[in-house]
């Protein structure tokens, strides 16, 4: 067999591995959009069955045999192009996948499939005690998953690699200690500082209904392409990844709320906009793929934070919030807008904290991952571990579970090592935005005037378009000319804050 006929195999046999796991993505979307509670069983099984099936296509033989023949041949002699990309990432994939029983890899998608029904019917009766025996019965499979894969290694860090490829535990803790030194002092500065901001007028009357015509106009404004996405409402604002042409964000509406939905909603937009700018030539392989969660979630917050909460920003969109929302913002002003979606302060909710204190939110689960994972944190303990975390980094306790260890969804998820990659994505998001202003030019008097393709361009021209052609690490240097590195995150947020809260 040549080697081209042998890469032409592996990428017919790659690509039809990524239609099984659009398959799964869409029942996973249905479950947490449409399906009524009485599918859970049903779901679970489908779930379990094509998991399965993904498993036994990813693990089959006549992968390692395709890539023994790649390995040895001059196909991949520039490890940059796309072959030698594609050839060392599915190896890395099939390795993974081999090291994984298939029984294990159904299991963890039926007891996944419950845990998180259970998950969301505790969260809503604040009953941890419904969701403790699930969250031991994922954990008890992440342990197995982890020993499986890491063969005696840090079982953290093999679960870690499923998301940020590269990243280990003992890292991300320097980092976020360097984070704690900076950020507590930073919001204590402004908790203690002489600005307030006035947060009730995002609590005012907010019409669902527009509020969902302005996240339509706002989404398009900014490059998302309603030809191939949609927009939906649920209970816990994601985004889907469905395949070319199929990218859902689903978000969370409440008539008293403006910040949720409309952040939650730019969040998932930015999510989407590095999914449509993969390149589609290249779909079903890893050249098309996003290179890490970090880099995905770094996407996100990008035109969450960096973007969407800007001056120049609302410079552009206020005028039509003040229209649509006429009744809650017209005795509102720019600034008092601007500070109001600005504001710091401690909190007991992940998806609703400021940009100060996100990462000490991430930071308490990271350390607590890590000890339920080991076993030093027995899961009866978490709500008491969880609550003494928010007093000590953050000040605050949860009057309930539901405000304290019930509020994500990941656990029950079987997503462990998942949460980092937020954080990475601030640092990240801190550095490209960085980078991208000093190449563009004025970028803050384009984003006043409305105009995102400037800055979309240069994110699809140096992040998107590359899919997993270099590690993460590698892209961020290569984009920003820096390796990753958390002083441009702190230095924006004190720069920003400063003024804001006139420190
Ligand atoms: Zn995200």
């Amino acid at each position: 067999m040549t080697p081209q006929a042998a890469y032409d195999e592996l990428l017919r046999r790659a690509r039809e591995a990524t239609l099984l796991g659009s398959c799964l993505e869409l029942l996973g979307w249905d479950e947490l959009t449409y399906m009524p509670r009485g599918g859970v069983r049903n779901r679970g099984e489908q779930t379990a069955l094509l998991a399965g099936l993904y498993h036994e296509r990813a693990t089959d033989p006549r992968l390692g045999e395709l890539l023994d023949i790649l390995e040895c041949s001059d196909l991949l002699a520039d490890r940059d192009a796309a072959t030698a990309v594609n050839v060392c990432e599915l190896r890395r994939t099939y390795d993974r996948e081999t090291r994984l029983p298939r029984a294990l890899v159904e299991e963890q998608a039926r007891v996944t499939s419950t845990a998180q029904q259970e998950w969301e019917a505790a969260r809503e009766d604040a009953d941890y005690a419904r969701f403790c025996p699930w969250l031991e019965r994922v954990l008890a499979l992440k342990r197995e998953e982890a020993a499986a894969l890491g063969g005696g290694g840090d079982a953290y860090d093999a679960l870690l690699e499923e998301y940020e490829p590269g990243a280990t535990g003992a890292r991300l803790a320097v980092l976020f200690e360097a984070l704690r030194r900076e950020l507590v002092p930073l919001a204590a500065a402004i908790a203690g500082g002489p600005r307030r901001s006035e947060l009730t007028l995002l609590h005012r009357e907010y019409p669902v209904e527009r509020q969902r015509f302005f996240a339509q106009t706002v989404a398009a404004a900014l490059g998302f392409d309603f030809h191939r996405g949609r927009l939906d409402a649920t209970a816990h604002p994601f985004f889907s990844s469905i395949g070319p042409g199929d990218y859902r964000i689903a978000t969370r509406y409440s008539p008293r709320n403006f910040g949720d939905a409309f952040f939650g909603m730019l969040h998932e937009v930015g999510h989407a906009l590095y999914e449509q700018g993969l390149d589609p030539a290249h779909h079903g392989t890893p050249m098309g793929e996003a290179v890490s969660l970090g880099v995905h979630e770094s996407q996100a917050r990008l035109w969450e934070n960096t973007v969407g909460r800007s001056l120049p920003f609302w410079r552009h969109f206020f005028p039509l919030a003040r229209s649509v929302f006429h009744e809650a913002l017209h005795d509102v002003t720019l600034d008092a807008f601007h500070a109001a979606i600005n504001h710091v302060g401690p909190s007991l909710i992940r998806v609703s904290a400021d940009e100060v204190t996100y990462n000490l939110h991430i930071l308490i689960r990271f350390e607590l991952e890590r000890a339920l994972l080991t076993g030093d944190l027995p899961a009866p303990d978490l709500p008491g571990a969880w609550n003494d975390a928010y007093r000590r980094h953050l000040g605050v306790t949860p009057g309930d579970d539901a405000e304290g260890c019930l509020q994500d969804g990941h656990w029950g998820a079987g997503l462990v090592g998942y949460f980092p990659t937020y954080t990475l994505g601030n640092i990240f998001a801190a550095q490209l935005f960085a980078r991208a202003a000093a190449e563009l030019g004025d970028l803050d008097g384009a984003l006043a005037r409305g105009e995102f393709d400037g800055l979309l361009g240069w994110l699809r021209d140096k992040v998107h378009r590359h899919g997993s052609r270099y590690s993460a690490a590698r892209l961020i240097e290569k984009a920003t000319g820096a390796p990753p590195d958390h002083r441009p995150l702190v230095q924006a947020l004190r720069r920003k804050y400063g003024e804001l809260y006139g420190l």
